[in-house]
């Protein structure tokens, strides 16, 4: 519920910030009509706290209208206005998962779609398994903008009421959609490594306890029930060419005094030698039974050798071995190469979280009880500074 109390001055400051021209003024009063979606943004700009929005306790609320596996669609940075962005590759991996969860619950799959354009996106979102694109078409959502996203994405969530909301546990993803969820007042489960549905409602999975356990999230008195997930964790499915998904456009009215936050400039961290480990199709791990920063370095000529990229274990981080930029793993960066090679990597969980979705995995260790090898398709036991020289004069030979 809205309210304006007797404190409203008249200043008509919340009538132009209002996305669904829900806010009257009569008798020098804001009065909100039914338009209303309680986003929340005229709270921000009222310079006397005029107005309150209450919401109800999540027990009291009726669930039953709440339908539909929704996933928000990250598009990348493009250089400038006339290039299309591409939709990010954690989308697709959402949509898989989501259509596996939409069937079982007997549901649509919806893409959530922001954009200043459309670039026909809904053949690409179509294949990976939509029903649906709710697409909004705006030139405020040239990038993406915490305040402008929250409150387009706020509006279609009250005006639709899907069941499940997913994002790509990213940096956008994890600005948007805490925002989205305290907006809603319901909860969210960051970086889920599964989802499934049990009794109707999503079971979110995710380490807790530092990786030692894994819980398993319900949310029954809320909806959406939402998560994110990490890039590379869900499998993708592969796209069905010619599948095309219905676009249900939706309008918004944003105005620049939402955007509270202006980006003057971007810089790309690691620019130039940039680690792409999150894309490497071959990663080369090491770990702490590397020994040594020097030692270490014959995994980057094995690397080079095989057109891979170098990834490492925490410890082998720790001890310097490596940059942070290459860690696998919980704390690091989840990987799913075609080929994963692990030397002196004993397998802990925190580390397996990282890598585990990888195609094929080979593990080379001195221990034989290692739990790499519980993980591992093929698995060598011996000593990584003989194995890993005799690799190196194979491929040279080749
Ligand atoms: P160790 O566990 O010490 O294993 C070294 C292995 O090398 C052993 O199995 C040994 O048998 C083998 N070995 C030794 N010498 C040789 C040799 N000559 N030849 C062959 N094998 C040899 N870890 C990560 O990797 N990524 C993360 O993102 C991450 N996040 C974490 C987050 C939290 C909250 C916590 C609590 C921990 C996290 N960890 C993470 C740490 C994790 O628990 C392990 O400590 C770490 O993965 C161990 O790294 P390691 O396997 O290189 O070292
Ligand atoms: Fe408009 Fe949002 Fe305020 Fe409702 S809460 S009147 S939709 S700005
Ligand atoms: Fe009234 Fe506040 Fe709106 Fe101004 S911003 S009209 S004080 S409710």
């Amino acid at each position: 519920m809205i309210e304006v109390s007797k404190k409203c001055i008249g200043c008509s400051k919340c009538v132009p910030v209002c996305p669904f021209a829900a806010i009257n003024m009569i008798d020098k009063m804001a009065v909100m009509n039914e338009a209303c979606t309680l986003c929340g943004v005229c709270v921000q700009v009222c310079p006397v706290q005029a107005i309150t929005i209450t919401r109800e306790e999540a027990s009291a609320r009726d669930l039953s209208g709440f339908k539909g596996v929704w996933v928000y669609v990250e598009l990348s940075e493009a250089a400038d206005k006339t290039h299309p962005k591409k939709i990010k590759q954690v989308t697709f991996e959402l949509l898989s998962a989501g259509r596996r969860l939409a069937d079982e619950l007997g549901e649509d799959l919806c893409a959530i779609m922001l954009a200043d354009k459309n670039h026909n996106y809904e053949k690409e979102l179509g294949a990976y398994g939509a029903d649906k694109v709710y697409m909004v078409e705006h030139d405020e959502l040239f990038e993406y903008n915490t305040d402008i996203f929250t409150t387009v994405i706020v509006s279609l969530v009250t005006r639709h009421k899907p069941s499940v909301m997913l994002y790509g546990a990213t940096i956008q993803g994890r600005d948007l959609a805490p925002r989205v969820a305290s907006s809603l007042y319901v909860g969210l489960t960051a970086d889920c490594t599964a989802l499934a549905i049990k009794d109707g409602l999503l079971l979110q999975s995710r380490p807790a306890f530092g990786g030692n356990i894994m819980a398993d999230i319900l949310a029954p008195k809320s909806r959406p029930q939402m998560s994110t997930v990490r890039p590379n964790v869900m499998k993708m499915s592969e796209p069905v060419h010619g599948r095309s998904a219905v676009v249900v456009r939706e309008s918004a009215k944003l105005d620049k005094s939402l955007r509270r936050v202006k980006v003057l400039e971007r810089k790309i961290a690691h620019e130039g030698g940039a680690v792409k480990i999150d894309t490497a199709r071959i990663v080369v791990s090491g770990g702490r039974g590397m020994k040594s920063k020097e030692k270490f370095k014959m995994l980057e000529e094995l690397s080079k050798l095989l057109g891979g990229v170098v990834g490492a274990s925490r410890a082998a981080v720790d001890l310097g071995f490596k940059e942070k930029a290459h860690q696998v793993g919980q704390s690091g960066t989840t990987v799913s190469p075609k080929l994963y090679l692990s030397f002196g990597i004993s397998g802990a969980v925190q580390h397996i979280v990282g890598m585990k979705a990888s195609d094929i995995i080979i593990a080379v260790n001195k221990d034989a009880s290692a739990p790499i090898f519980n993980v591992a398709k093929y698995g060598i036991v011996g000593d990584v500074h003989e194995i890993v020289p005799k690799l190196i004069e194979a491929l040279k030979k080749k």
